[in-house]
């Protein structure tokens, strides 16, 4: 049984890895100060013998009692509107969280696997993105909180490998799905199917031309544990290569959700990544990994799980107008 810390434990991925390492057999302890998480993603691990929780900034000095085998650091707010909204927590999180947490890994001796991103390449010139593209970031525009924290987060931990011999592991997340995403978080997927339910218009913004790759979460879950438990310690990417049109992507929604609404275009917000595909040969060859779940199937289990959540969950609006944020 190892001991494993996971910050950002309530929010989307944080509580499915949560999950996954205590399924596996090890102690987890989970790490959140709920800025854009919830409580309820860890409702039933409450009263599980092999699970804690510390609610905590880790942008705060981190203190943890005894051994620690593991670290995976995923708290940063994810979605564009909740980073837009916080952006000065956003910087903090990824670069002083990170450096508090690669200093515990140091004194604990344990090994951190840290949760890069997409971003990182920016509104890529490469297509589709290999680990080694540099990337295309705009270090000042509205995205740049999000996207050179995670970039400066990437060098201090080579920095921690390099001088301190430290175990560290990168993952690069590609637009990652599934059960438990915030409804009102702004995100692609949650937005598309909270307007379905809500029976309001499908919001694509600018003419819907620019592409994603979704991942469902469990296939996303098994390729950081796989990267975890490798030697590989250079960064990885990890996605669905399944490459489609926002707007194509809004009339499968309409049809999975039954939805009489249409689409409606808004404007495109500032610097929005014009293509984004995973290339995963890497991935393939050093951890044997593949993504399993269609995006069907995955759609559909997300989308029993929207149905699922109460009325004043569905109408809770916590971004209603985001435009002062992404168009600033
Ligand atoms: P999320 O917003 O659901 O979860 C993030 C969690 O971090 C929340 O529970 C939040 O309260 C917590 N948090 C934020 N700042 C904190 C702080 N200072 N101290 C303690 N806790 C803090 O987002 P998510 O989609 O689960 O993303 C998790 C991680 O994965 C993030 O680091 C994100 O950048 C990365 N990622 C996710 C995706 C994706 O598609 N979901 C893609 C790329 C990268
Ligand atoms: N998007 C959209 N309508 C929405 C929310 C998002 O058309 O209501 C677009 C957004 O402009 C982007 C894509 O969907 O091109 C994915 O956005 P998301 O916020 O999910 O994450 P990103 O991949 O940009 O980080």
């Amino acid at each position: 049984m190892k001991k494993v810390l996971i910050t950002g434990a309530a929010g989307f991925l944080g509580s499915h890895l949560c999950d996954r390492f205590i399924k596996e057999g090890h102690f987890v302890i989970g790490m959140d100060n709920f800025i854009t998480g919830d409580k309820k993603n860890l409702q039933h691990l409450k009263s599980n013998p092999n699970f804690e929780f510390i609610e905590h900034d880790v942008t705060q000095f981190v203190k943890i009692e005894g051994e620690l085998d593991y670290i995976l650091h995923f708290a940063s707010p994810a979605s564009p509107i909740d980073y837009l909204k916080i952006p000065i927590q956003t910087l903090k999180v990824g670069s002083l969280g990170t450096h508090n947490l690669l200093g515990l890994a140091k004194a604990k001796n344990a090994r951190i696997l840290i949760a890069s991103t997409s971003e990182v390449y920016g509104d890529p010139l490469v297509h589709p993105q290999t680990e080694d593209y540099y990337g295309n970031v705009n270090t000042i525009g509205p995205r740049g909180v999000y996207d050179e924290a995670k970039r400066f987060q990437e060098s201090i931990t080579m920095a921690y490998h390099r001088f301190h011999g430290l175990e560290t592991r990168i993952v690069r997340i590609f637009n990652t799905y599934g059960p438990r995403m915030r409804l009102n978080d702004g995100r692609v997927i949650p937005a598309f199917m909270g307007q379905a339910l809500r029976g309001e218009d499908l919001t694509v913004f600018g003419d819907g031309s620019q592409t994603r790759s979704f991942c469902y979460v469990d296939d996303e879950v098994e390729g950081i544990y796989r990267l975890l438990l490798s030697d590989y310690n250079k960064p990885v990417n990890i996605g669905n290569p399944h490459e489609i049109t926002i707007r194509y992507f809004a009339e499968e929604i309409i049809k999975l959700t039954g939805t009489k609404q249409k689409v409606i275009y808004k404007k495109l917000p500032i610097d929005d990544p014009m293509q984004r595909q995973p290339d995963i040969s890497l991935a393939k060859k050093v951890l044997n990994w593949e993504p399993k779940i269609g995006r069907e199937e995955g759609m559909k289990k997300t989308f029993e799980y929207f149905k699922s959540l109460s009325k004043k969950q569905l109408y809770k609006s916590e971004h209603k107008d985001f435009s002062n944020y992404i168009n600033k």
